[in-house]
């Protein structure tokens, strides 16, 4: 197995999962808050309107599958911002 990187906390950790074994337990309390926040908020912003409501920071937001499966549709509403979506 391969050393990884926590996408969390940054420290080096051996595992099959994306953050280190500190940080899952943090991950899946926001992932609980986040999906308490998305039943009752179905069409969110902004992932800073979802970060400011949930207390869950923009960068560990967009790592869980919940919100990768809302980024189509973020984006489709922000007209503002350039961003290229390869299919
Ligand atoms: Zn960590």
């Amino acid at each position: 197995m391969d050393f990884k990187k926590c996408a969390r906390c940054g420290c080096f950790f051996v595992s099959e999962d994306n953050v280190c074994c500190n940080c899952k337990a943090k991950d899946r309390f926001d992932s609980i808050k986040l999906q308490n926040y998305l039943e009752e908020n179905s069409s969110p912003t902004s992932l800073e309107q979802i970060s400011i409501e949930t207390g869950i920071s923009v960068k560990n937001l967009s790592r869980f599958d919940e919100v990768q499966k809302l980024d189509s549709y973020l984006n489709n509403n922000f007209s503002g911002t350039n961003i290229s979506i390869e299919l």
